[in-house]
């Protein structure tokens, strides 16, 4: 009766271990939704998988990933003074991130102890020092000679091209900045060659790539999404139905499949071309988005359905039109998702 994500655990594992295997230094990504397969279960997978370290995305996940996994942790969103204080247990665990001047003192100032890497603005100007401020707070590092420094940190873009010039200008600057103790660059979106040529022009570095959905969701073979079937029924051409009262247009059969807007189920884009001159054609043939019918993410016997009317909260309804085979009650249909906006009811990994 429910939203199901089954995993292929032999194939999952596998994955996974070959993923660690060719990112040395490989830190997991496990925040959010935990990429659909929740926070609780891909830490312990990153202690299974050996791991020294792995990333959240805020301080408020800590405590869901903290017992299941042993080692570091750091927090990919910025230190920012109105951060709750730490439990002392976990204070020793957690790299924080810095990416302002003020919040390298005040940070220090609360924790002389902490542990920090400092981020740097990259094109995707979201967090992070600029060249000149990173300068700045490697002066006031040298008034706190006992400052825990883990290194740099860069997030890229995605799929923008090379990033290469861009790392290379923004890692030059950085090392020019004179940070003392500086080893180790956290690094996010660079994929093999790249990878490679960072490790070879910056040899005297500690590169770790953090990785999220290229490890957990690397291998789209090993998951599966289904909806159960929870009830059919047959309608005629001008039967009234839902929560708007439409009509059908034509005969076929209504399905009413679990899996709604509380688990992430939204519309897709309508069918077709959206052009005008496509709208009219489609009017014209009376086809069924004419009706004002949208597509559906499920799909019977590998067509994906329309929705009869907008997702409900757990469950959806579709239209089958008359001529094609109408799935059983209690049958399993796909679905697709986007993991990270997904929560399925059940998880079940063989
Ligand atoms: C989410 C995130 C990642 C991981 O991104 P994926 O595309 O899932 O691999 C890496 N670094 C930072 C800073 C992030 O916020």
């Amino acid at each position: 009766m429910s939203l199901t994500l089954t995993v292929d655990g032999e194939r999952w594992r596998s994955h996974l271990r070959s993923v660690a295997e060719t990112n040395p230094g490989l830190v997991p990504v496990v925040k959010g939704n935990g990429y659909g397969l929740t926070l609780g279960r891909l830490a312990r997978r990153s202690e299974w998988l050996g791991v020294d370290t792995i990333a959240v995305g805020t301080y408020t996940e800590l405590p869901d990933v903290a017992q299941r996994f042993s080692g570091s942790l750091v927090v990919l969103t910025p230190w920012r003074p109105f951060v709750d204080e730490l439990d002392p247990a976990l204070a020793a665990r957690v790299i924080h991130t810095l990416g302002r001047v003020a919040d390298v003192e005040a940070l220090l100032a609360r924790d002389p102890r902490a542990r920090f890497v400092l981020e740097l603005r990259t094109s995707m100007v979201r967090h992070g020092f600029l060249a000149r401020e990173l300068w700045e707070a490697a002066d006031r590092l040298r008034q706190h000679p006992g400052a825990r420094l883990e290194g740099l940190a860069l997030h890229l873009p995605l799929d923008q091209g090379s990033h290469l010039g861009e790392v290379r200008r923004l890692l030059n600057d950085a090392v020019a900045a004179g940070l003392d103790g500086l080893d180790t660059i956290w690094i996010s979106h660079l994929v093999g060659a790249e990878l490679e040529w960072l490790r070879s022009a910056y040899g005297d570095f500690r590169i770790r790539p953090r990785v999220g959905t290229a490890l957990w969701l690397g291998d789209r073979s090993a998951l599966r999404v289904t909806s159960t079937v929870l009830d059919v029924h047959r309608v005629d051409r001008g039967d009234v139905f839902g929560y708007r009262g439409r009509t059908a247009p034509r005969s076929g059969h209504l399905l009413v499949v679990s899996g709604g807007t509380a688990h992430g189920i939204g519309l897709e884009s309508p069918t077709g071309e959206s052009s005008l001159r496509a709208r009219a054609a489609t009017l014209a043939r009376g086809g069924l988005d004419a009706a004002g019918f949208v597509r559906s993410p499920f799909s019977i016997d590998a067509k994906l359905r329309l929705f009869a009317e907008p997702p409900h909260m757990q469950a959806s309804m579709l239209f089958v039109p008359g001529g094609t085979r109408v799935p059983e009650i209690g049958e399993q249909i796909d679905v697709r998702v986007r993991y990270t906006a997904t929560s399925f009811d059940r998880i079940v990994v063989t």
